[in-house]
């Protein structure tokens, strides 16, 4: 799925890592993502583009019938794809607890 970047050492994060309260495995550093937010805005991004792909094939084509296998195929790859894209873009990673530097005399 979507690829997010570390907010504080700016690492990849991979998307089995990314949950609304998550550490960064490369710096430690607590984070937060809106995952719930992302994901309902795919899921809505996804079916409105099968809904607009059967709808467009059934002006194309005239029959319920005849557009059933094609969108069978089409519909659930393009949706999927739409819905990746919004995740993406959406999916917002952010800092949870403000940076602090160790003074060693401190
Ligand atoms: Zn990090």
């Amino acid at each position: 799925m979507a690829s997010a970047h570390c907010p504080v050492c700016k690492s990849p994060l991979g998307s089995w890592e990314v949950r609304p309260l998550f550490g960064c495995h490369h710096c430690r550093w607590a984070l937060r993502a809106n995952v719930g937010d992302a994901f309902r805005r795919a899921l809505v991004v996804g079916v409105l583009t099968e809904c607009l792909l059967l709808l467009g094939l059934r002006l194309w084509f005239g029959s319920w019938l005849d557009i059933l296998d094609v969108w069978f195929g089409m519909g659930a790859g393009l949706g999927v794809l739409a819905g990746e894209v919004v995740y993406s873009h959406s999916l917002v990673v952010t800092p949870l607890r403000p940076q602090k530097h160790l003074r060693a005399n401190a």
